[in-house]
């Protein structure tokens, strides 16, 4: 049996001829640069989200830059994020000269630990920039606390997280600000690049439409240095259409990760721990394995894809060597990158298949 670490041709199949007619309805109106498409994306994402504003760019990768930029973080100033994320959340803050503040993980849940980001701040903190990794939503009350007893803001990392919930609200309503990506391979992805920021705040809203477009408000008037972060008008219809799925798609996902979560249970290798407080979307589903090269491997031959998010933390980075970190600074992310293995878990699997990538595994160190 061959089970594919992802594909997304399957997913097209069922919903090609409603996306080829919005992409036709565009390309008919040439209203390639947000337009009308985008906005009415944009009026149902909110909506979706539960909040009164969503705001399309161009990558989830602008959606953490614009938003920190909206707050006017720059040089001098300090973002807490974690180390085990993908490069744009911690990027996105050294673009601005400012300067990401490591705080390590936590072993069960993989995302930031609240107990840790207290120490972390200092009177030069702006910002925490928790992510929902893997589609579970970080633990933003006591994240919440500690901005609010420092006056700083929070901005979520949900690049990841689409129709994730933590305590019945869905992620993009959890904090000031909120970062999407629609990367194709995310729970609700774009025919391209695409990013949306969420926000209740319509102060901070007002500043990213402004400056997802030049800073310009009205045209050829600028009020502050922003950039071309404009999400396509094909985008928008893609995503539109395609945000119908999205409830469905995350349902499957997780069903999938209960039958992993069953098949795996007293295995070697440890499964993701859902918090009681979180409805996770699974945009991977990513265990800790002892011998995780060796695994990979041995899937692999079996006709298994998998992968590894995130191999190398990010504060160990060389891109990052000025920050002044060591190994063994934050040793759970550290061992963590050495042990997570992501098994395929998109939508149009069949039980069957988790079936055969859950034997696989258990035959792996069945045999050792
Ligand atoms: C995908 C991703 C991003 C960046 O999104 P792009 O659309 O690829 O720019 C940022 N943060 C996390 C956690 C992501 O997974």
């Amino acid at each position: 049996m061959e089970v594919r670490f992802l594909d997304l041709s399957q997913q097209y199949a069922g919903y090609r001829g409603r996306v080829l007619q919005a992409i036709t309805e565009v390309c008919d109106k040439q209203t390639f640069a947000l337009g009308p498409a985008v906005a009415a994306f944009e009026k149902r994402a909110a909506a979706y989200c539960g909040v009164r504003h969503a705001i399309g760019v161009s990558s989830g990768t602008d959606a953490l830059l614009v938003s920190l930029m909206a707050l006017g973080v720059g040089p001098g100033d300090e973002v807490i994020t974690t180390p085990f994320t993908f490069f744009a959340t911690a990027g996105a803050i050294s673009r601005l000269g400012a300067r990401p503040v490591f705080v390590d993980v936590r072993p069960d849940t993989y995302n930031i630990n609240p107990d840790l980001i207290e120490p972390a701040v200092t009177d030069r903190t702006k910002a925490i920039i928790p992510v929902h990794l893997y589609g579970q939503a970080a633990a933003m009350e006591a994240i919440a606390e500690i901005a609010s007893q420092h006056e700083l803001k929070v901005i979520e990392d949900a690049a990841q997280a689409i129709g994730a919930e933590r305590n019945g609200r869905r992620c993009g309503s959890l904090g000031d600000l909120a970062a999407f990506s629609f990367y194709p391979t995310k729970n609700l992805g774009g025919f391209g690049d695409g990013g949306m920021v969420t926000t209740d705040n319509d102060e901070l809203a007002a500043k990213v439409r402004i400056l997802r477009d030049h800073g310009q408000d009205p045209r050829y008037f600028y009020h502050v240095i922003g950039g071309n972060f404009r999400l396509d008008g094909i985008q928008g219809a893609v995503l539109d259409v395609k945000l119908d799925y999205v409830d469905g798609w995350n349902a499957r996902r997780r069903a999938l990760a209960k039958l992993y979560n069953r098949l795996l249970a007293d295995s070697p290798v440890q499964t993701p721990l859902v918090e009681a407080e979180n409805l996770c979307c699974y945009h991977q589903y990513t265990i800790v394995a002892p011998q995780r090269d060796a695994l990979k491997d041995y899937l692999a031959e079996k006709g298994v894809g998998s992968a590894v998010f995130y191999p190398k933390p990010l504060h160990v980075q060389t891109c990052f060597k000025d920050l002044g970190y060591s190994p063994g600074d934050l040793p759970v992310a550290e061992r963590l990158a050495e042990e997570v293995l992501s098994l395929p878990i998109y939508p149009e699997l069949t039980d069957q298949q988790i079936h055969y990538v859950a034997g696989a595994i258990r035959a792996f160190y069945g045999a050792r």
